[in-house]
């Protein structure tokens, strides 16, 4: 998705137009254009007409029930909080695409405020959709909503966690947007680790601190933690657990479901650590000292 060329095509229109299904996609899938048209102060014939093209760039998707009604892409959400985040001046130009994940696209970015950054841009894919259905009950909420509410939960754990564990600095949140600073190393996958014990060690600790946050990461594993000569970074937060002050008496579902993940995320560590480098650690040991 060529971002930067999709949203120098934009108006001032249609740019209102997409401020019109932000606001109201909350309550509906697909958005009465009636309700984009009032809050856009335009007819309705119009918004529909722009309605239309933007479904032609795929900004949005279109669809006639008892009314006309509109919901975002992928594409048109970015856009849109790409958009949000220009205006509150968080971002002054997009740099190129760093990678796409399965549940993100990252872009870098320079702004005026923070320097250098990058975007992530959430996607709670089609794929693991259902997944994230059989987990929780979202009852009804779709994509839009999911994903929106996936960077909403990254941002809290980088902003509860900035300045005690090693996470990248979080600036902005819009849509399913997340400014944050933009950290220099590799995947730990990728780097051939001369010390690997040392860096365990580390990676250890640092799940300590964030357990003493309140937060359970549940997707930690060597694609998630980047490396380089100046430290460790934690990366990757959409899917944590964040549990509130005075939580963790072990009564509640969230407790339990903090457990488990607690679990396997030091499982999924302690296996690739055996696997790379041959480290072999207790996991009950470890889950015990993390905890204490
Ligand atoms: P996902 O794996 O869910 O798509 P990630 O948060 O892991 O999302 O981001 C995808 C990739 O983008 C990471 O593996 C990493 O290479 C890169 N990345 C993410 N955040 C940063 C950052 N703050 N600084 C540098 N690179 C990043
Ligand atoms: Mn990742």
């Amino acid at each position: 998705m060529d971002l930067a060329s999709l949203y120098s095509k934009m108006s001032k229109q249609k740019w209102k137009v997409l401020d019109g299904i932000f606001a109201h996609m909350w309550d509906y899938e697909f958005v009465p254009s009636e309700l984009i048209a009032k809050r856009a102060n335009m007819s309705p014939e119009k918004v529909e007409a722009i309605l239309k093209a933007l479904s032609d760039e795929r900004l949005v998707v279109n669809k006639q029930l008892a009314y006309f009604g509109s919901t975002f892409t992928f594409i048109g959400l970015s856009l849109y909080s790409l958009w949000r985040l220009v205006k509150r001046n968080h971002v002054s130009m997009l740099g190129k695409l760093m990678g796409e994940g399965k549940e993100s696209v990252v872009y870098n970015c320079y702004s005026e405020k923070y320097g250098e950054a990058v975007i992530k841009f959430h996607r709670v894919g089609y794929p693991s959709f259902k997944k994230v259905r059989e987990k929780r009950d979202y009852g009804t909420l779709h994509f839009t909503v999911l994903t929106v509410r996936s960077a909403r939960n990254e941002y809290k754990a980088l902003r509860r966690l900035y300045g005690f564990v090693s996470v990248p600095r979080p600036h902005a949140w819009e849509g399913n947007a997340i400014l944050m600073e933009l950290i220099d190393a590799k995947e730990l996958f990728r780097v051939r680790l001369t010390n690997p014990e040392d860096v365990l060690e580390i990676i250890i600790d640092e799940v300590r601190k964030m357990y003493s946050r309140g937060v359970v990461h549940g997707d930690l594993s060597q694609y998630n933690i980047l490396v380089s000569e100046e430290g460790i970074w934690f990366i990757d937060f959409p899917q944590c657990v964040l549990l509130e002050e005075g939580e963790g008496e072990g009564e509640s579902e969230k407790e339990d479901e903090a457990e488990e993940l607690l679990r396997r995320d030091v499982e999924n560590i302690l296996n690739y650590f055996k696997r790379a480098y041959g480290i072999e650690k207790d996991i009950n040991t470890v889950l015990e000292y993390i905890k204490k």
